[in-house]
């Protein structure tokens, strides 16, 4: 497998981007508010499809982590889909949730 996860450039792994018109939040469209893409070896990235987010899910809530520690977050870290900000968006899904969708 050549392909490794990496934190979405768009978002900066928030999985949501600011909305500069209306204000307020909105789920990133560049990793469907997952805030991280496979990266093959060429870099050339893709969104993480929804069937692998029950997979990806341990890695994913480790990168996770490891971004909260370099913004000096202090506590517990929060998953994307346990924070406030995101309740009702996809992004406010649990990847397991997720990953058992059928769209
Ligand atoms: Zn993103």
């Amino acid at each position: 497998m050549s392909e490794q996860i990496v934190r979405c450039p768009s978002c900066a792994g928030y999985g949501w981007v600011e909305d500069e018109l209306e204000g307020g939040v909105q789920d990133c469209d560049w990793c469907d508010a997952t805030g991280y893409l496979y990266e093959d070896g060429k870099g050339i990235q893709r969104r993480i499809p929804h069937v692998d987010y029950g997979i990806v899910a341990d890695q994913l809530e480790a990168l996770e982590q490891q971004r909260m520690r370099e913004l000096g977050y202090q506590g517990l870290p929060k998953p994307p889909w346990e924070q406030a900000v995101r309740t009702g968006t996809k992004g406010g899904q649990h990847p397991h949730q997720r990953g058992s969708d059928h769209e």
